[in-house]
């Protein structure tokens, strides 16, 4: 199973990632946790990402490509995997492209309004403290995803494997809602 995790900030994409991940026995990626941990040990790919993340703009294609080039080398992804948080740009899914022998096997984008996502993002930052969920990194996230991210929805529709879904619910009822969509 070859899956891309779609969705705004806040969405519930890492939240649903770990169940599929689970489900069909494939490693979830997310960049975003990986350069989280490349900051907090403070490696070479750490100390270049640092202040972009902070400031909620998105890292350079090439250097976030080479960062998914690098994991799915790893060995463990010869059975599939879940790309959570790449593709965030259409450069970033022409590489992807590239990058694959087969298509994927469908994109699930979790959709979630403004309001829900910005009570979601606030709270996150209180219980986790995340260094980019304060409320001006929180803005400039949904607006670099509207700007930079949404035209992926196009991207994948017109390739016929976007499969979208309410992610309102609680995260059992929207679990369910991507196994259903990915049978049918
Ligand atoms: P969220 O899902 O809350 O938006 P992530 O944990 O996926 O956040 O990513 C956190 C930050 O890491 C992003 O705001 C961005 O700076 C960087 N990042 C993660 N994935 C990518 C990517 N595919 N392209 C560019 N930057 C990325």
């Amino acid at each position: 199973m070859r899956l891309v995790m779609f969705g705004p900030p806040g969405a519930g994409k890492g939240t649903q990632a770990a169940r599929l991940s689970e489900h069909f026995r494939v490693p979830a990626l997310s960049t975003g946790d990986i350069l989280r941990a490349a900051v907090a040990e403070g490696s070479a790919l750490g100390k270049q990402v640092k202040s972009v993340m902070e400031s909620g703009a998105l890292v350079s294609d090439e250097l976030i490509t080479d960062v998914v080039i690098a994991r799915m080398n790893a060995g463990d992804c010869d059975r599939g995997f879940l790309l959570d948080g790449f593709p965030r740009t259409v450069g970033q899914a022409e590489a992807l492209e590239g990058l694959l022998s087969a298509a994927l096997d469908g994109v699930v984008s979790i959709e979630v309004g403004e309001e829900e996502l910005l009570a979601r993002l606030r709270g996150r930052a209180s219980e986790q403290g995340r260094s980019d969920d304060n409320e001006e990194t929180i803005r400039s996230r949904l607006s670099v995803y509207k700007e930079q991210t949404a035209p992926l929805l196009p991207f994948y529709e017109s390739r016929g494997l976007l499969r979208s879904i309410d992610g309102t619910g609680t995260p059992d009822e929207v679990f369910a809602l991507i196994l259903a969509s990915l049978k049918s």
